[in-house]
């Protein structure tokens, strides 16, 4: 086989401690001892939903928020995303409750307006390939989660982030999300074998995406445990307020509560492997119930 690493010059590891810590805020990052936990919905669907969100996650504690406002459906008939008014909702939690946050651009003409209400940039599994895109992001000074492609290699992924990282974006955080298979009781299949050769290939980041991998809520939890004690630097899980009233991927949502219960049964793994989660230190003018 070949070796994937050998036009990857940027993103390889030049040596065995060789990691990357991106800051995703002036007190979030990812990369170092403390894990990155990224909970929030599929897709912003109102300011209500996302302020329950971040209300009761704040205090989980999660580091970082989720949600898609541009959102890669496969049927054109389906919710398509709130657009410029879900990056407006996106803004004003963050600026409430101190979390950044990520949400997913699909097009080069969303890179500006995305870039000035989102703390990170995501491109999403149906555009890892999207050259022109990944030289765009490229160019921007944000920080931005690649997912790894439905059906991509490990060189091809790992060649994608080289595109962002050549044309000058060095914060590149890498994130595994299930490959395509032939079985559909799961949606697609975790590919941890694949996150532990990313952490010894390359210095990026590397966060676990569970619920798109499973596609089952049941199943997520213990597919989180299952990553970061593989070594995995995060995890971006999907959770709604009211799990059964997502507009999109329903069937994978968490409750509130079960990513609360998530967090905490993922201390004592954490601990076993070196790592730890950050606390919460809550916004002076937030009252934590
Ligand atoms: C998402 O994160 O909402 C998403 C669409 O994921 P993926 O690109 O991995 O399918
Ligand atoms: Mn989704």
């Amino acid at each position: 086989m070949s070796n994937p690493m050998h036009q990857a010059t940027l993103a390889a590891k030049t040596h065995a401690d060789h990691r990357s810590v991106i800051a995703l805020s002036d007190t979030v990052s990812v990369g170092g001892e403390s894990l990155l936990i990224v909970g929030g919905p599929c897709a912003v669907e109102s300011l209500a939903q996302m302020e329950a969100v971040a209300s009761r996650l704040a205090t989980a504690p999660v580091q970082a928020l989720r949600g898609g406002v541009y959102k890669p459906r496969t049927s054109p008939y389906s919710f398509q995303g709130m657009g410029q008014e879900g990056l407006e909702i996106l803004a004003s939690v963050r600026d409430r409750y101190g979390l950044p946050v990520i949400t997913e651009v699909m097009a080069i003409a969303q890179i500006e307006a995305v870039a000035a209400h989102a703390d990170v940039l995501q491109i999403g599994s149906r555009n890892m390939q999207n050259f022109d895109l990944l030289k765009a992001v490229g160019t921007v000074n944000k920080p931005v989660v690649l997912k790894r492609g439905l059906a991509a290699t490990l060189e091809e992924f790992v060649m994608a982030a080289e595109y962002i990282l050549s044309h000058g974006n060095p914060n590149v955080i890498l994130c595994e999300r299930g490959i395509r298979s032939f079985d559909s009781y799961t949606r697609n299949v975790l590919d941890l074998g694949t996150v532990v050769a990313l952490k010894q290939l390359t210095h990026l980041p590397v966060l676990v995406d569970p619920s798109h991998a499973a596609g089952k809520r049941e199943l997520v939890a213990d597919l989180s445990r299952a990553a970061i004690a593989c070594g995995a630097d995060g995890l971006m899980v999907e959770c709604h307020p009211q799990p059964e009233q997502s507009v999109s991927d329903a069937r994978q949502a968490l409750s509130l509560d079960e990513m609360v219960d998530l967090v905490n049964n993922l201390r004592a793994i954490a601990t076993a492997v070196g790592r730890s989660i950050a606390t919460v230190e809550p916004m002076p003018h937030l009252t934590l119930v």
